[in-house]
């Protein structure tokens, strides 16, 4: 419904006389989508929450002529229930840190000036006049990124095997075909600020010495994609993309290839595959991209989060970035809430944060009254975390401990009313249908899996039916061709490990 409040402000400027001293700027996500429709009056930072056509009126005459903040409107502090004014006085803004998403909300996301005046297009300007391809990767190599897609390679390694690659054409990918159900931080970082991910790329790459990227979207992603289209259209006309950026002697080409809504293209051979207009399946490796990928050369692919960080770290340096997050991981990570949590949006936190800090300090709680039961991270490849670890740091090796993966930052919050059987189900039908079918495996296990889990749901389940999803869920891990079969059964695992309880009770009292 933003779009209706922003042609009542519009309107109602102009019938007050003021559209000539009140700018209207639409931007990309501000991350609390639970408050939406939401406004910021920039000149005080009051934040606005639940914002409707008939509140406009009383926002122009009362705040914007008379400077006083509309109280009702303000966003409510979680514990208190007090109005907070100030954007950055709300807890889900001050405890968060922003690098990924640095501009998203302050900026229009298709104006190439916006971007500049918040320092865009500085890093490029840096790594093109003053350093050498392995500067940056030093650089990178200090920040120590680890890849956010979900797999947490390191950055500097995978550009760097790329970079090593002998051939005369290489080729840097951009994955931001998100379709974890609950996920949505790519899509926000292009719809909010498109131009961070041109730039991450350009720096790419001149690093590996690609002359042409890809960014391979999915095609449910409309605004996305005319945003990433306009501000691509834009960086051409200001020069920084094309042939001899900046008079450097540097040329670089980017063009969008759209996904048609595949999970498995987000697995990196099936997404090669795909951009070269062949079915989306992944392929055995070795050989692997960085040797040989899109169309037999050497091919960097990362995803959107990965790229939308790198002219920060170079701007900024590495070791700012590594100041940020744990020892073995670094920097910030975005994460998409959702479900049962008060604040449900986008958020972004150092590596390492609490999953207790960022449900409760940040994501406000559990709504209606009800406990925290369970998370589930990383998607339908991850796992869910139980209570008694709340305290948990959101780090790739802490949460591998514990069975789940860091994946690309989809959180599924579930209060106590959740069977998480059938929450184990939900996501085992999802990539069951996802499945491509390459392989036994992951085609026909995963099925097997399912009609285990819907007999138990319906409650004709046999106690050994539990043994057989775990030696199945072994087998698919270890036995599937990709990704996708290699993790499809840890939603199934994780929850047996956690709640066996729920499916022996399923199973006993038949229901
Ligand atoms: Fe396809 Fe599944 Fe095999 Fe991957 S593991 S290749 S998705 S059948």
């Amino acid at each position: 419904g933003a779009l209706k409040i922003r042609d009542a402000l519009k309107e109602e400027l102009q019938a007050q006389g003021l559209a000539d001293k009140v700018a209207v700027i639409e931007t990309g996500c501000m991350g609390p989508c639970a408050g939406g429709p939401v406004m910021v009056i920039a000149k005080d930072k009051t934040f606005y929450v639940h914002v409707q056509q008939e509140d406009i009126p009383v926002i122009v005459e009362q705040h914007i002529k008379d400077g006083r903040p509309v109280e009702r409107l303000c966003w409510k502090d979680d514990k208190t229930g007090v109005p907070v004014p100030v954007q950055m006085d709300i807890d889900f803004f001050k405890k968060q840190t922003k690098i990924v998403l640095r501009n998203c909300g302050l900026i229009q996301p298709t104006s190439i000036e916006d971007y500049i005046a918040r320092d865009g297009f500085a890093a490029i300007t840096k790594v093109l006049s003053d350093m050498s391809q392995d500067q940056v990767l030093e650089e990178m190599k200090i920040a120590n990124i680890r890849g956010r897609g979900g797999a947490g390679f390191p950055t500097w390694m995978k550009w760097n095997f790329t970079r090593k690659s002998p051939g005369d054409q290489k080729y840097i990918l951009c994955n931001a075909d998100e379709g974890d159900p609950g996920a949505f931080m790519d899509r926000s970082i292009l719809e909010g600020d498109p131009f961070s991910l041109i730039e991450g790329m350009t720096i790419g790459a001149y690093t590996i010495g690609a002359s042409q990227g890809y960014v391979y979207v999915r095609a449910e992603y409309p605004l996305a994609i005319e945003r990433l289209e306009a501000a691509i259209k834009s960086a051409y006309e200001m020069g920084m993309l094309g042939k001899d950026i900046l008079g450097t002697g540097f040329s670089f080409d980017l063009d969008i290839r759209m996904g048609s809504g595949a999970f498995v293209c987000g697995e990196e051979t099936a997404l090669i595959a795909s951009i070269e207009g062949k079915r989306g399946e992944p392929r055995v490796r070795p050989p692997f991209p960085a040797v040989k990928g899109l169309w037999g050369k050497p091919t960097t692919l990362n995803n959107v989060e990965t790229y939308a960080n790198v002219a920060a770290i170079l701007f900024n340096g590495g070791e700012w970035f590594a100041s940020y997050g744990t020892d073995k991981s670094k920097g910030t990570k975005v994460f998409a809430l959702a479900g049962a949590i008060t604040n449900a949006g986008l958020v972004e936190v150092p590596v390492g944060t609490t999953l207790g800090d960022l449900i409760y300090d940040i994501g406000g709680g559990i709504p209606n009254g009800k406990a925290f039961k369970a998370a589930q991270i990383g998607g339908p490849s991850g796992g869910c975390i139980p209570k008694q670890h709340l305290n948990v740091p959101l780090d790739y090796e802490s949460l591998n401990e514990l069975g789940a993966i860091m994946g690309s930052g989809g959180l599924v919050v579930m209060d106590d009313d959740t069977c998480m059987v059938d929450v184990a189900r939900f996501f085992l039908e999802f990539v069951q249908e996802e499945s491509c079918g390459k392989c036994v495996p992951c085609r026909v296990g995963t099925k097997r899996m399912l009609e285990i889990l819907e007999k138990i749901c319906a409650g004709k389940g046999e106690m050994s039916d539990i043994d057989k999803l775990e030696q199945l869920g072994e087998h698919i891990q270890q036995s599937s061709l990709c990704g996708l079969g290699q993790t499809a059964p840890n939603p199934v695992l994780s929850t047996l490990r956690h709640f066996r309880h729920e499916y022996e009770m399923h199973i006993k009292q038949k229901i």
